[in-house]
């Protein structure tokens, strides 16, 4: 709180002297701003040494060697450009507040998965990339038939991802995985997450699968051709070209069957689809949703589900093969969007990035390249309103307080969320969506202001 109402002074005062003073001047309070930047980012590189060196314990327990620890960590500074980072304040106890110039300039931007979800799938891109993903697989052929046969993964779904985590290789990492991760793990979203992803970075350097330079990524530090995790590396990647070394980062080959492996491990079933887009009949019950209400195929066409241009004729689309297989129902947008049944191979994709839009958009364009299925989907997506993600989180909070279940609090409308949405769209008469709206976002935060019981 002081720190906050010392930076609150500091640039009040800055504005007055801006105003009042002729320009020549004015850039001189705009020096000492700056001056109040250096200073700050200093306090917090000092804090980052010492935060560095506390890691020691964990990193000795896990096998690291003081040799690796300091030949990666001595002198590593933050990388103060990535995105998604919360900047401490104060800098460290009794340091420096954080400088309202630099708090303004780190305003999160929202990652695609976080955004409205017809924004994910434009044809454009859907085209661009099964076209190339097409090509690829004909030039991979081989090599892909062989990761197929052994870890039962459509090689289609290996060149999705390829694509949709690199281009096919053609985005490059332009971090330094161990400065990337180490910032992530000080001030990051998720520290504990990336504090566990530097010390198996710290390993596979110590273990030689890399050198330091061959170790880039991306700002969230995953990397290699199919934007592997260290602890991705640690507990999927295999050689597959037969070199001796698994060689996520110069090797095709061990990417693509590292990926493979990363599917087959966490559960794919070969003989099973990701999902099929599906028509809802008129009044869905869209509550529905997610992996908790999963039933057979057969029950949700009693409930009137219908596939979309599915092979086989009769009313449902679906073969008889496939009528006692389980599924779900994924509605990405609520009833604002396209609908599908998905299987336990699309919470698989979701492991490799949690977001129910990319799984989706990895298995479409991998029907895409296998199949010629056509670009978008039959199904259309209605305009939805915008929300920042803060406004959204608190909504979660104010539903929970109501004794919703929203999953994670988390500023996301995943399955939870919007079944809890539409829970509460019912009881508040509003039309049935399960998607934000002002409307209902308004009125639920409103009644948790006024503190009205449910
Ligand atoms: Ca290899």
């Amino acid at each position: 709180m002081m720190g906050a109402a010392r930076g609150l002074a500091t640039v009040l005062t800055i504005i007055m002297v801006v105003w009042l003073l002729p320009p020549w001047l004015a850039r001189g309070a705009e020096a000492a701003a700056d001056g109040d930047v250096a200073a700050y980012r200093r306090a917090v590189e000092q804090r980052f040494a010492q935060w560095l060196q506390e890691l020691w314990p964990d990193a000795q327990a896990a096998g690291v060697s003081r040799a690796t620890f300091d030949a990666n960590l001595k002198g590593l500074k933050l990388i103060w450009s990535l995105p998604h980072l919360v900047l401490p304040d104060p800098a460290a106890p009794g340091g420096p507040p954080l400088p309202k110039a630099l708090a303004q300039a780190m305003t999160p931007s929202h990652q695609p998965e976080f955004d409205v979800p017809a924004n994910y799938f434009k044809d454009g891109t859907l085209s661009a990339l099964a076209a190339t993903g097409r090509a690829k697989l004909a030039e991979w052929r081989p090599i892909l038939t062989a990761i197929q046969k052994q870890y039962g993964v459509p090689a289609s779904v290996i060149v999705a991802i390829w694509g949709r985590e690199t281009g096919f290789g053609e985005i490059d990492a332009p971090y330094d995985a161990v400065g990337a991760i180490a910032t992530q793990a000080f001030m990051g979203r998720r520290p504990e997450e990336f504090r566990k992803q530097l010390i198996v970075a710290l390993k596979i350097l110590q273990e030689g699968h890399a050198t330091r330079a061959q170790l880039k990524s991306s700002w969230a530090g995953a990397m290699g051709y199919t934007q592997f995790m260290p602890t991705d590396f640690e507990n999927y990647a295999v050689d597959f070209d037969g070199d001796g070394k698994r060689d996520i980062w110069g090797s095709i080959v061990d990417s693509l069957a590292s990926t493979g492996n990363s599917l087959h491990t966490q559960g794919w079933d070969g003989t099973q689809p990701w999902g099929y887009e599906v028509r809802l009949p008129a009044g869905f019950d869209c509550t529905l949703q997610g992996p908790d209400k999963a039933r057979p195929i057969a029950e949700w066409v009693k409930l009137g589900v219908s596939r979309v241009g599915g092979p086989a004729a009769g009313a449902s689309a679906f073969t008889q093969a496939v009528l006692a297989d389980p599924a779900f129902l994924v509605l990405p947008a609520g009833l604002k969007g396209p609908a599908f049944l998905a299987t336990n191979n699309f919470s698989v994709l979701k492991l490799y990035n949690n977001s129910d839009v990319y799984a989706i958009f990895v298995g479409h364009v991998a029907d895409m390249i296998a199949t010629n299925a056509p670009v978008g989907f039959v199904g259309t997506w209605q305009p939805v309103e915008q929300f920042p993600r803060d406004r959204i989180q608190r909504f979660q909070e104010a539903l929970v307080a109501q004794g919703y279940d929203v999953g994670k609090v988390d500023g996301l409308a995943g399955f939870k969320s919007r079944a809890a949405i539409g829970l509460t769209e019912k009881k508040l008469k509003l039309p049935l969506t399960c998607y934000p709206s002002q409307r209902l976002v308004d009125a639920v935060l409103k009644q948790a202001k006024a503190g009205a019981p449910q």
